[in-house]
């Protein structure tokens, strides 16, 4: 992983590598690149044992053209504000390209949550809401989970907001618990796009899935669900998966229910009975695969990295696991890549049907979440294709970008600029 490489300037390099293909002038281009605004904070905690810790916490609201600001909450300990800031921008062009009603924003604290008891997160946790309440609100900003926060996050939030406006407001937040609000189908909701997008994609180049190798960096939420409805919707053999501790391998397939059983026991894919070998997280990157999915964090392919790449498909489970140089190289090797925009905006795309739910106050079977899901990863899918196709354009990311782009200009243009 190359982690000397800011996200924030990759996402600003590809906005421009996308705005070279728009017509756009360099004024608004600069809005379209920086946040509206951010929220820096420092959390004082107290501890199990009395002691006071002091977190670093952040939101960015990265632009609202077209709705409420949308975007998880990441616990981790290599959270910066750049970081912070890059994934709320890619967050209104997910949007954009999924064609749901929302901007971008994105959060999170400087944390290892592994260290803390769960009344300390759940102190945390609550001081973060606290903080947030001001700037968040169902029509204002819409948190939801994102690395290493769940349910169980999302529920504090919930309450903590709700107690302290005195009022309900279940789409103040998304990703919560069904009995809390939650929808059917998010949980599986990221994986479920990146399936899809798979699948889109190998339809495209006339490629057949079933039966097709895959490997799966980070076995996670998204990743392991990921390689579950691959194997089986669609009969694609899992012949690798990997997560912090490092990788497995079986050419004949591994059993993705049984891994993440195993990983749910042990706390991580390595040791498992079933691999034929285990392997680093470089190594798997560079398998020789038909679908590579990436589904753990920001820049795990770089440039020199991507010339050993082998795989013919690689779908974007996390968010930028490919650094700018990396695409260019990938799309000279003709590895079509499916972006991050499409093919994890599962998420949000069913975030936004609870949202929907929670503000109707009447809620889906989860059949209609997934059929619904998959007319907005379809249309996306094609929509993109279309761009792609008519403006000759070098990969799949600069067409989602030029859709994306143009709506959220749209919408800005339309509604003028004040003051
Ligand atoms: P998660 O915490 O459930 O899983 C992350 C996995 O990645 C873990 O298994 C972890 O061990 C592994 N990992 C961490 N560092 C690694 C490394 N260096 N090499 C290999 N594996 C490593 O998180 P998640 O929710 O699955 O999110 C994963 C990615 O997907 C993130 O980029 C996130 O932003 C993106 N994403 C998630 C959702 C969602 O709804 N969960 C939505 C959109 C995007």
């Amino acid at each position: 992983m190359s982690s000397d490489i800011n996200p924030f300037e990759s996402l600003q390099e590809q906005l421009d590598d996308a705005a070279e293909y728009i017509d756009v002038g360099d004024d608004v281009l600069e809005r379209l690149k920086n946040p509206e605004r951010i929220l820096e904070t420092n959390l004082s905690v107290e501890m199990d044992d009395g002691s006071i810790e002091v977190f670093r916490a952040y939101r960015s609201q990265f632009n609202g053209d077209r709705g409420p600001y949308k975007g998880g909450i990441r616990y981790h300990p290599g959270v910066t504000r750049d970081e912070v800031k890059a994934l709320s921008g890619w967050m209104v062009y997910k949007c954009s390209i999924v064609d749901i009603p929302y901007g971008g924003g994105k959060g999170g604290i400087v944390i290892d949550p592994r260290e803390y008891s769960e009344s300390e997160l759940e102190r945390i946790t609550r001081a973060f809401a606290e903080e947030l309440r001001p700037i968040i609100g169902e029509d204002r900003d819409i948190p939801a989970p994102d690395v290493n926060t769940g349910q169980r996050e999302m529920n504090w939030i919930k309450d903590t907001y709700e107690t302290l406006e005195n009022t309900t407001a279940p789409g103040v937040i998304t990703g919560k618990a069904i009995d809390s609000g939650g929808s059917a189908g998010r949980v599986e909701a990221t994986g479920r796009s990146t399936m899809l997008s798979a699948r889109e994609a190998f339809k495209y180049l006339d490629k057949s899935l079933p039966g097709a190798s895959v490997a799966v960096q980070g076995y996670g939420n998204a990743g392991s669900i990921a390689a579950k409805l691959l194997a089986d919707d669609h009969n694609a053999r899992i012949v690798a998966v990997s997560d912090s501790s490092g990788g497995i391998y079986n050419p004949d397939g591994l059993d993705p229910h049984d891994v993440k059983a195993f990983k749910n026991e042990t706390g991580s894919v390595s040791g498992y009975d079933d691999a034929t070998e285990e392997m680093t997280n470089e190594e798997l990157l560079t398998l020789d695969v038909d679908l590579l999915v990436p589904a753990a964090l920001e820049n795990a392919i770089d440039a020199e990295l991507a010339e050993d790449v082998k795989a013919d498909v690689i779908a974007e489970a996390a968010n930028g696991p490919l650094t700018p140089d990396a695409d260019d190289v990938l799309a000279d090797q003709d590895v079509l890549v499916v972006p991050d925009i499409l093919a994890n905006a599962g998420g949000v795309t069913v975030s936004y049907f609870e949202w929907v739910q929670n503000r109707q106050r009447f809620y889906w079977t989860e059949d209609r979440v997934n059929e619904e899901l998959e007319r907005h990863i379809v249309d996306a899918f094609d929509d993109l294709i279309e761009c792609y196709e008519e403006m000759d354009l070098p990969n799949l990311r600069i067409a989602a970008y030029v859709v994306a782009i143009q709506r959220v200009l749209s919408a800005y243009e339309e509604a003028g600029s004040w003051p």
